[in-house]
């Protein structure tokens, strides 16, 4: 076991002696370009699931997309670690798209559906479930329990677009500059595939408004 680690930690440093050797190969100033800063066009928003190495399904390289992963993909306004990392890519960055990404079979999403303790958990799980309650009669008008948790996959998707749309931040750019915009995708293991949702970000921006309006400043 010991030996096995060890070896696994070399197959990693041997990959990035390599990754560093091509990069510099394919263009000299690779490494100098990346360390004069970072100007993302995208904030990617996923579920830390490890079968989802966002670059790699989006053919995105170093600098070009701004992450933050954790488990099913959740915005919530009082996680203080997604909501500065919105912060950041929205103000600083000035990142144009925005990018939730969930995926079918995702097991977050799963166990919210498991109306059972999980434990330190719950408090995270909650806001899925509130996924559900939210859209309740959607939901379990679909007699498929597998379809019914795909269903609740993309609609946990677009509720945290809604969540993120709520944020000043992305209010009061959309206002002055027109960007970012949402996208709510779903990723699939079976075809390895991106799946738009279709966000309309105009449509959810007027939508939340009335009650959620933050574009001005106090
Ligand atoms: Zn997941």
């Amino acid at each position: 076991m010991a030996s096995y680690l060890q070896e696994s930690h070399d197959r990693i440093f041997e990959n990035n002696r390599a990754w560093a050797a091509k990069q510099k190969e394919k263009d000299p100033e690779f490494f100098t370009k990346l360390s004069a800063g970072q100007e993302p066009d995208y904030l990617w928003i996923g579920c830390s699931d490890s079968r989802i190495p966002a670059e790699q399904i989006t053919g995105l390289s170093a600098g070009e997309v701004f992450i933050h992963r954790n488990i099913a993909n959740l915005v919530c306004n009082t996680d203080l670690n997604v909501m500065s990392v919105v912060d950041y890519a929205v103000r600083h960055l000035k990142v144009k798209h925005i990018i939730v990404c969930g995926h079918y079979g995702c097991g977050g999403v799963k166990a919210a559906l498991t109306p059972q303790d999980m434990g330190l958990l719950n408090p995270w799980l909650r806001n899925i479930r509130d996924v559900y309650r939210l859209h309740e009669d959607e939901l379990d008008a679909i007699p498929d329990e597998s379809k019914r948790y795909d269903r609740l996959v993309e609609l946990n998707v677009i509720e945290q677009c809604r969540n993120i749309i709520k944020t000043a931040a992305v209010q009061q750019s959309y206002a002055t500059n027109k960007f970012p915009i949402m996208h709510g995708w779903v990723f699939g293991f079976q075809d390895g595939l991106l799946k738009d949702l279709k966000v309309d970000h105009e449509k959810m921006l007027q939508g939340i408004q009335k009650i959620y309006n933050l574009t001005r400043g106090s």
